[in-house]
């Protein structure tokens, strides 16, 4: 019977594999260590390149190195299966990963950071003939030898690849070693801390897998789905929200431009401008005579979504669902004529981001600045700088802006260039300050000092304008940096408030040009206790705008004003508020 030529060629490779039956014996290892680690090598090569540039680039951090160079192991389980098919395996393996690789590359060598699901988000979002001229520019010719480089790496690598002289029982070892190590310990994580829930393990997998080439693009691709069904959710809600009723504008007719500049996790108590010891605000103090400060604002709540939920709209700590049903600020804006812009440097399409994202798709422009699949990646907030500057000069004659910063959000290392790494090794820090506290103090100061340039810069860019313009700057909650005694806590726990994670500053900049209602006795108003979350009357009387639901007494800067609770906690659970005033007030005398 004649023989096909397939057959033939599976023979070869089983010859290969067994060089002779003489040496067969002493071949057949328990693990051939050699042999495992040229495949290793090649399959994390694919991984490896893009993270070694990355975090040498400072893109980020160490772990999508770490967690590639783990993953990369899982590629090595089909071949321990079928040793002998480990060269044609390993090239179909290879050609997926590079495949993946080259997308990771080309991304990183157009944009220096890492390829994520807000990168899909982006994707499919913008039009074919945008992402086409994109491409045109930033293809340079360097890529062509860089790209043949790369691909002649890969193809040396899989040149070393050999069958695996292994023996069944060491094979099934390595096998279950691998898969252990992978999986068991993650496994153990998710159930000591979640219990059983399998949608629970599958994203904390997902999570460590999204690194490796190429689960990003399967797993972001999921996630991407995911948000987009939550997203589609949020966005038919808001478009069934009936318009303001009652809408007066004082301003009618009257061009200008506002700007609501939102800073991120940052305490007035670090800023010299409210009187924090060190010098991390010399930009704003030069600006003092040209700015209206406010000095006793409390944020909402101690995270991002919670807290903005509430500041753009009717919702409230009592009534907190009032942003479900009633406009947002974006609309009332948008509804009196304003043209409307979202610049954000903060990530657009993260579980947590929907929200957000939805704030933003309100407005008739939206400029997108950071795809980082990580809270903990560079993406410095002057990148806001140039499409603000280009908005200015659009023509148009009213707008409204948001700009929303990453500010001096967690990890405080991340958000200033190394220019800005003034304070260093704890000088000038209280004596509590041990060396590793002060390490991170001195990362979050200097982290404010990067944002007193960058919200200084915003303020720059508009006077240079020279319109009427009015700015108003906050941010959405604050940190504690160890500063509670017994100064042990970093971050924010809304279980357990300290008055850091909630004292924001707050001021006006107004150009000379603006002529706005007159707010009252703007002097009285500086000191008066009050909570973001009523934000939107406060707005109300800036922009001199009147509408059904607009409370005077709950405006910062109306005659009317009444000072209420500063209610924080989960409004979810009424019982558990509590009025930060009662941790604001000076503890009682210890001493005899
Ligand atoms: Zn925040």
């Amino acid at each position: 019977m004649p023989q096909t030529p397939g057959r033939a060629d599976c023979d070869q490779i089983e010859l290969e594999s067994r060089p002779s039956k003489r040496t067969k014996h002493s071949s057949m290892r328990s693990i051939d260590w050699r042999g495992l680690a040229r495949a290793f090598v090649f399959f994390w090569y694919f991984s490896a390149v893009t993270h070694v540039l990355l975090f040498f680039s400072g893109a980020t951090g160490f772990l999508p190195l770490r967690q590639g160079f783990v993953f990369s192991l899982l590629w090595l389980v089909p071949l321990l299966l079928f040793p002998n098919r480990a060269r044609p395996i390993s090239a179909a393996i290879g050609v997926v990963l590079g495949l993946g690789a080259l997308i990771n590359l080309g991304y990183f060598s157009i944009y220096g950071q890492e390829f994520s699901q807000s990168v899909l988000f982006i994707v499919f979002e913008s039009n074919p003939a945008e992402a086409s001229e994109y491409v045109d520019q930033y293809l340079k010719w360097w890529m062509f030898p860089g790209l043949i480089a790369f691909c002649a790496g890969a193809y040396r690598l899989w040149r070393g690849i050999r069958p695996l002289a292994m023996a069944p029982a060491g094979r099934y070892l390595t096998i279950a070693v691998i898969l252990a190590g992978l999986f068991l310990q993650p496994t153990y994580k998710v159930l000591r801390k979640r219990g059983l829930d399998p949608a629970k393990y599958l994203e904390a997998i997902g999570n460590r897998m999204e690194p490796a080439v190429p689960w990003q693009f399967v797993i972001g691709y999921a996630r991407y789905r995911e948000q987009l069904a939550g997203m589609e959710a949020l966005r038919e809600h808001t478009e069934r929200i009936p318009p303001i009723e009652n809408l007066i504008d004082q301003r009618a007719g009257q061009p200008g431009t506002i700007v609501l500049l939102i800073g991120e996790s940052t305490s007035r108590l670090h800023m010299s401008l409210y009187g924090y010891g060190r010098p991390t605000t010399p930009k704003l103090e030069a600006l003092r005579d040209q700015l209206t400060i406010f000095d006793q604002v409390y944020a909402a709540r101690p995270y991002t979504i919670e807290a903005l939920q509430q500041i753009l709209t009717f919702a409230d700590q009592q009534n907190p669902d009032l942003y479900l049903t009633r406009p947002s600020l974006m609309s009332i804006m948008k509804q009196a004529g304003y043209r409307t812009y979202w610049i954000t440097n903060q990530q657009t399409l993260t579980k947590r981001n929907t929200m957000l994202t939805n704030f933003s798709e309100q407005m008739d422009e939206q400029v997108y600045l950071n795809h980082q699949r990580s809270q903990n990646s560079y993406s410095f907030d002057s990148n806001v700088l140039e499409p603000l500057q280009n908005i200015l000069k659009d023509g148009a004659e009213r707008r409204f802006i948001v700009v929303h910063l990453l500010g001096t959000h967690m990890r405080y290392k991340y958000r200033f260039p190394p220019e800005f790494a003034v304070f260093r090794d704890g000088s000038g820090l209280p004596e509590w300050a041990s060396s590793e506290h002060a390490e991170m103090i001195d990362e979050y100061d200097n982290a404010v000092r990067y944002n007193d340039h960058v919200v200084s810069s915003v303020i720059g860019s508009l006077a240079a304008a020279d319109k009427a313009s009015l700015l108003v700057y906050f941010s959405d909650h604050g940190e504690d940096v160890y500063d509670t005694p017994p100064h042990d806590f970093i971050g924010r726990n809304e279980a357990k408030p300290t008055p850091p994670m909630y004292a924001v500053p707050f001021f006006l900049w107004t150009s000379p040009q603006w002529r706005g209602e007159a707010p009252g006795d703007l002097a009285a108003a500086r000191s008066r206790p009050y909570q973001l979350s009523h934000f939107i009357h406060t707005w109300a009387d800036l922009t001199g705008l009147r509408f059904a639901g607009y409370e005077p007494d709950k405006s910062l800067i109306n005659p009317a004003f009444r000072e209420r609770e500063i209610l924080v906690g989960n409004p979810a659970d009424q019982k558990s508020l509590l009025d930060l005033r009662q941790l604001l007030k000076p503890p009682a005398a210890t001493r005899p």
